[in-house]
């Protein structure tokens, strides 16, 4: 965060303040506020994700209060979890009856039509089952044996948080880091995505594998099987209803017949989004507060504050793709240019000036900016962690520990640097 690059000083036009700027970044006034948010909000596209966006808004500093009040682990195994899991089995139950009516149709009906029906019946039911994650394929994945100085440092962490340690990890090129659980055997998945890792320090990177260990010791509602399986099976049902537009004669009466049932799981998806979500975002506030024991209150802070210049960091990565001095295919140049990607990155993180980031808490405050509906508003979780007195680190790295992790790393940080140059990004 330094204040070099490009800096002047103006006179606000508002209050007459001094602002310093950049001419990479908005000009603002931090004594009156004025063009703190030029753009304004950008409205999420559908109506449920609005209502989730309305909904983390007024409930996120409600929560905050509760949170520094007891900030009780294991949070959603209260009436909602157990309504949320009634409502997912309902779910799950008509997919029960879909194959239930296809083999009655099949065993029970005699004719061809009704052999018909029942095919389609039971087709229409696999599509719907519970489904569980797989291990992702066509990504860079690292396995215990390939990683042991980053797999010692999640197992460190791991103990902190007082859960097991991941199986695989899954390098990608997203601006942030998520965990799953995939397959029959449970196996835990952490995707870790470079552009979060490379312009994070390593503590505060203790801090980021902490927020996301910190979720399978937290019982997130949201993240069990029967609940996640059945959002899965509702969008599909969606999907399904959805009316077909400029509908001829026949598909105008079949879009009138699906408007109930259409109406009833939208129904069942908003009630279990409700169900689910206080404790989603309680989660996310007890995943930060294993962050901070991880890698201290600092590092989580400091988390915190890369995750609301995200942005900044996707644009950089989208500008480095579309710069016009790479040819499209010329392959070798792409090549040469993936080669400093991340130090490039790291570099226009680091030169981000102090006021972009005090502007961006600002914005977040007035928009209840959150990564998305799941999250509590970022300047929330950073409130909340500055809430209680700071706490030091119980799982500290050294030069020698981040050297041998990011000799693990090397490989899959020039393979994702390849990739992002030849596919793009998509963040
Ligand atoms: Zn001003
Ligand atoms: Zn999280």
């Amino acid at each position: 965060m330094s204040t070099t690059m490009g800096e002047t000083v103006l006179p606000c036009p508002e209050c007459g303040a001094e602002i310093r700027t950049d001419n990479r970044f908005t000009t603002w006034c931090a004594a009156c506020d004025w063009n703190v948010d030029p753009v304004g909000p950008k409205e999420p596209p559908g109506r449920l994700d609005r209502a989730r966006r309305v909904w983390a808004q007024r409930h996120g500093e409600k929560l905050l209060a509760d949170m520094a009040a007891d900030g009780t682990p294991h949070a959603g195994r209260g009436v909602s979890a157990v309504l949320a899991n009634v409502v997912a089995g309902a779910v799950h139950g008509m997919t029960v009856v879909l194959v239930a009516a296809g083999i009655w149709c099949m065993v029970g009906a005699s004719g061809a039509p009704a052999m018909m029906l029942g095919l389609l019946l039971l087709a229409l039911a696999w599509t719907l089952r519970p489904r569980l994650v797989p291990l992702p394929r066509n990504e860079f994945l690292l396995r215990r044996a390939e990683a042991p100085a980053l797999y010692e440092l999640l197992d460190e962490i791991a103990g902190v948080a007082h859960t097991r340690s991941v199986d695989v990890v899954a390098v990608d090129a997203k601006v942030g880091a998520r965990v799953t659980t995939c397959g029959v055997r449970g196996q835990r998945l952490l995707r870790l995505g470079l552009p979060m890792w490379e312009i994070l320090t390593p503590q505060q990177r203790v801090a980021l594998l902490g927020h996301e260990l910190g979720h399978y010791s937290n019982g997130d509602t949201r993240r069990g099987l029967i609940v996640a399986t059945a959002f899965r099976s509702l969008t599909t049902w969606r999907y399904y209803l959805q009316p077909m537009s400029k509908p001829s004669g026949l598909e105008a009466l079949l879009n009138l017949l699906c408007v109930v049932p259409r109406l009833l799981i939208q129904g069942a998806q908003t009630l279990l989004d409700q169900l689910t979500a206080r404790a989603g975002q309680r989660t996310e506030y007890l995943a930060d507060s294993v962050a901070a024991r991880a890698g201290s209150t600092e590092a989580a802070v400091g988390l915190v504050d890369h995750i609301l210049v995200a942005d900044s960091a996707a644009n950089t990565l989208r500008r480095e793709v579309n710069n016009p001095r790479v040819g499209r295919r010329d392959s070798q140049q792409a090549e040469e240019k993936a080669d400093g990607l991340w130090e490039r990155l790291t570099a226009h993180m680091e030169s981000i000036p102090e006021h972009e980031y005090e502007r961006q808490r600002r914005v977040g405050a007035r928009r209840g900016h959150s990564i998305d509906s799941s999250h509590p508003p970022t300047h929330l979780r950073r409130e909340c962690l500055l809430a209680g007195p700071p706490i030091p680190a119980l799982v500290v790295t050294d030069i020698d520990r981040e050297q041998r992790i990011a000799a693990e790393l090397a490989e899959a940080r020039r393979q994702v640097a390849r990739q992002v140059m030849r596919d793009g990004f998509d963040d």
